[in-house]
């Protein structure tokens, strides 16, 4: 192998570093251009968001616990790294999901989860909503389409205005909210859910667009393709996927770091081109190019030198806090439990919790025989005060709301608290232009690229298709 002739640095070692990583290593070998790769970390362990912790015979997820399968690039990676038979789907026999509203637990209709009811017939028994405002879901139909192009609208003033108050509160509002840990108030449509946005320009309605979509997929999908679920995962867990991702670029000679805080990247003051990384211990390494794929907050302060007002419109993007609460509980104990994939809780109820899914029956194999594993998750934009009580009181709280929302008795047999502190970014109105104006001022940086969820997506599968993205860019910048 001769020795390579460039470097790259990659700050950040979730999932998003973690591809770019393997990007650069893959088109390296596939063009023949040696690049040396250093991946540095500043946890012990790399993952970001995503850690699965083993204890007991449960699988635990302290943050992301599945990916959507609709995007194909988690699907993609698995596959590349030997994992496609580890995939496991939702269970299809548990598949609903309910709100708690008004007092009560109210299934949703079929498919909501994916913004795109499929039994419409939980619309009506569920109670959820009103005859008035289902009169009025129905009147989307005739709503126009919005002429304003300009506008960056909120998901909350897109739902509102095609859908009415009560759909937005009760189906819309809780979803997003268990999603991006937002405020839909303030979440750009366009960021997040573009597709809606797109529907109603071609369609000029929601349930036209949806219901032409549908007539499209059932002319187009063979009856013998075999079903995936919406979301899907790993059977150990998505650690996994951090694992085996790890093994291979072991493999591929990269170099990787755990433990060491990047806190400045500096030019190297006598070359054309390279930076110099210093990290916490007062180390440093030469490299020729470097990838940024920390929190914007992180990449803000690393760019500072090189590009202020990138530096500064990073710093701006507003982050929310949460934490899950992950619950095991003897099967006696649930005997009354509701059953179900998992539940949500909307705003306008003034309950710290956001969601809550029961693991044990939404995947296989996550808790041992006779027990049931219940995984909460609190805080987000506006409810995050809970995320300011100590672990003992959020835990008890928690059992108080399983008791009261589904019938959980008894005390847990394991309960732990992950936090998640400015975890989430908030793709707020204005988010769009505020990335293009980044990525205009960064055309003007040689040598330091930005991958992350706060740019093009915050779900497993985009961080990966951005981080690949990246790296691939990279070393045909060397060819
Ligand atoms: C509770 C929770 C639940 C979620 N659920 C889902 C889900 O079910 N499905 C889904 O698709 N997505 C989910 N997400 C979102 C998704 O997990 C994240 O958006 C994604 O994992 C972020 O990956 P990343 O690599 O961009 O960033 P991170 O995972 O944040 O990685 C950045 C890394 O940079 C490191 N770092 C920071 N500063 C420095 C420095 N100075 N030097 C060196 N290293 C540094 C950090 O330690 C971290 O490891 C969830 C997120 C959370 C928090």
């Amino acid at each position: 192998m001769p020795t390579p002739a460039h470097h790259v640095a990659i700050v950040g070692g979730g999932i998003s570093g973690l591809s770019s990583a393997l990007a650069i290593q893959e088109a390296s070998r596939q063009s023949g251009v040696p690049v040396a790769c250093t991946v540095i970390e500043s946890e012990q362990s790399f993952g970001g968001k995503i850690r699965t912790n083993q204890i007991n015979g449960l699988v635990v997820e302290a943050g992301p616990d599945s990916f959507l399968t609709s995007k194909p690039w988690a699907f993609d990676l698995c596959d590349k790294l030997g994992l496609t038979d580890q995939v496991i789907h939702t269970n299809p026999s548990n598949n609903q999901t309910f709100c708690f509203a008004k007092g009560q637990m109210r299934e949703l209709p079929q498919g909501l989860t994916g913004f795109v009811p499929t039994r419409l017939s939980a619309l009506f028994s569920g109670g959820l909503i009103s005859p008035l405002g289902m009169l009025r879901m129905g009147g989307e139909w005739f709503i126009p389409r919005h002429t304003d192009l300009e506008q960056d609208e909120s998901l909350a003033a897109f739902f509102r205005r095609r859908l009415g108050a009560e759909a937005f509160n009760y189906f819309i509002e809780p979803l997003v909210a268990g999603i991006y840990a937002g405020d839909a108030d303030e979440l750009s449509l366009r960021a997040t859910f573009p597709r809606f946005h797109e529907l109603e320009q071609e369609y000029g309605s929601l349930i036209k667009g949806m219901r032409a979509q549908q007539r499209r997929r059932t002319v187009s999908t063979p009856t013998s393709s075999p079903q995936r679920s919406m979301f899907a995962t790993l059977r150990g867990g998505l650690g996994d996927l951090v694992q085996a991702l790890v093994k291979e670029l072991e493999s591929g000679q990269a170099r990787l770091l755990t433990g060491h805080r990047v806190i400045e990247v500096s030019k190297v003051q006598d070359q054309a081109s390279g930076y110099r990384l210093l990290f916490d211990n007062q180390e440093h390494i030469l490299v020729d190019d470097v990838v940024l794929a920390t929190p914007a907050y992180v990449t803000a302060k690393l760019l500072q030198s090189h590009q202020p007002s990138a530096a500064g419109l990073l710093a701006d993007i507003p982050y929310s806090s949460t934490a899950t609460v992950s619950l095991a509980f003897d099967n006696h104990d649930v005997e009354r439990m509701i059953k179900g994939f998992g539940f949500v809780v909307p705003r306008i109820e003034g309950k710290a919790l956001i969601a809550a899914t029961w693991t044990s029956l939404k995947w296989p194999n996550r808790s041992k025989p006779g027990q049931t594993l219940i995984r909460c998750y609190v805080g987000g934009k506006g409810r995050e005060q809970i995320l300011e009580e100590d672990d003992h009181t959020i835990g008890t709280y928690i059992q108080g709301q399983l008791q009261e929302m589904i019938g959980v008795a008894g005390a847990p047999l394991f309960a732990e608290i992950q936090r998640w502190d400015r975890a989430m970014p908030q793709y707020v109105c204005g988010h769009g232009k505020r990335i293009k104006e980044i990525r205009t001022l960064m055309s003007q940086v040689k040598g330091i690229h930005l991958t992350g969820a706060a740019f093009d997506g915050l779900g497993i599968p985009d961080c990966i298709r951005e981080g690949t993205r990246v790296g691939k860019e990279i070393v045909q910048s060397y060819g």
